[in-house]
């Protein structure tokens, strides 16, 4: 399992998340199944001292992954998820990233892009979540 491979890796500033994992892998880390994948992601995003908010979210290793398992299954959503890694909406379904919410909140249909609105939910939740991941 834990083999601390983590030593192999001399330049790991000058890659993105997703070329980490590809490199610590050595085979397609898209293969993963969702939740180990997601989890080693933000293990790496953590690593390289990353906040969600620096990553885009059509860099997110995770929205690389559901386009790599299948098309969006649709572009309007109605429920959303959090993207762990990047921080942004995404689909609860297919975890595609470039997914257009309809907020309830103010009554009538809203579309908000999902690329850059979900960080700024991203940081309420984290208060929600009780700060654990402050050092
Ligand atoms: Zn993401
Ligand atoms: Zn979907």
């Amino acid at each position: 399992m834990d083999e601390g491979e983590d030593q192999t890796f001399g330049k790991r500033e000058e890659m993105s998340v997703g070329e980490a994992m590809q490199g610590e892998f050595r085979s397609d880390p898209f293969d993963l199944p969702f939740e180990e994948f997601c989890e080693r992601a933000v293990v790496l995003r953590e690593e390289f001292e990353l906040e969600p908010e620096d990553i885009p979210a059509w860099e997110c290793p995770v929205h690389k992954w559901a386009l790599r398992h299948g098309a969006p299954c649709r572009k309007t959503v109605q429920r959303t998820e959090i993207c762990p890694v990047c921080g942004s909406y995404m689909c609860p379904d297919c975890k595609n990233h470039a997914v257009e919410v309809i907020s309830r909140i103010t009554g009538y249909l809203q579309a908000v892009s999902g690329w850059n609105a979900g960080k700024r939910q991203e940081l309420k939740d984290r208060h929600r979540y009780g700060g654990g991941a402050l050092r």
